[in-house]
């Protein structure tokens, strides 16, 4: 089977790192980007230097039509999509909930949520018995994020029912729909937050004693996605050090 994968928020940071490990296992990859055109061109160019095949497509994932657009490009680009992971994701920066807004709160819901709530549609009118999607959810699903994030803990709380329940649905067909859970990971995503030396800040907490590296939460995925883990569906990897 040719594997097509979907990369969402391909352009750095997880994503970044997912899309050529993927390459180099074979797979065409469709790098997903919101706005950093720049940063989504150099992973494409990383992976077809090294022979494999990618390209770069702008989209909102947030947006319905231009989800259908992105899964249609692909399609039209590479074939029929086998795999996806739905890794875009935001935060906003440390506040308690007293304080959100409501339109912070939806912000960060419709990125995070409708994102895998519209990829997952699209893939499973697509995915054949084989294929399988990875959602990229978060530790904050299980910690909460008290006095920092709630509400993309909330999120991703969402992202971690909406793996097992679709899991369930498609398993039959032969689909498989699994979750990780990364902790504290190398990423600008930190400075989007407020604080970009937060992984530094609380490494000491962590029982490995260090933050991760946006590859070793890429290994977890591509194995999730992998004929390795054919029996494996609606199941949960935390990649967090321990924490
Ligand atoms: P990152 O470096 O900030 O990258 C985020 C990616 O998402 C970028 O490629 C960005 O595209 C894309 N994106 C954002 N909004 C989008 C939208 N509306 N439509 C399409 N793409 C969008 O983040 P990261 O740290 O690699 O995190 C990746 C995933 O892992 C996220 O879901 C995050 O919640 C999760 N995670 C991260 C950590 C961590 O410590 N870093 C921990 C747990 C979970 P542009 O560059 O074009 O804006």
């Amino acid at each position: 089977m040719s594997k097509v994968v979907i990369v969402t928020g391909g352009s750095r940071g997880i994503g970044a790192a997912t899309s050529k490990l993927l390459a180099s296992k074979g797979y065409a990859v469709c790098v997903n980007y919101h706005s950093r055109v720049a940063d989504a061109e150099s992973v494409v160019s990383q992976i077809t230097a090294l022979g494999g095949r990618a390209f770069a497509f702008a989209a909102d994932v947030s947006n319905e039509s231009d989800v259908i657009k992105l899964f249609e490009a692909t399609e039209k680009r590479f074939g029929n999509i086998t795999h996806l992971v739905n890794n875009a994701g935001i935060l906003f920066p440390q506040s308690r909930l007293v304080d959100l807004s409501l339109e912070r709160f939806n912000k960060v819901m419709s990125t995070n949520v409708n994102s895998c709530f519209l990829c997952c549609r699209e893939a499973v009118k697509r995915i054949n018995a084989g294929g399988a999607i990875v959602n990229v959810s978060s530790a904050a699903s299980r910690s909460g994020a008290p006095n920092e994030y709630i509400d993309y803990a909330a999120s991703k709380g969402a992202m971690d029912t909406l793996t097992k329940g679709l899991s369930l649905e498609v398993a039959a067909d032969g689909i498989r729909v699994n979750c990780v859970r990364p902790g504290f990971i190398h990423t600008d995503m930190h400075a989007d937050g407020g604080e970009p030396n937060r992984v530094e800040r609380l490494s000491s907490q962590i029982p490995l004693q260090r933050g991760g590296k946006p590859e070793e939460v890429a290994n977890a995925i591509a194995w999730l996605l992998s004929d390795e883990a054919s029996y494996v569906t609606g199941s949960f990897i935390d990649i967090a050090g321990g924490k």
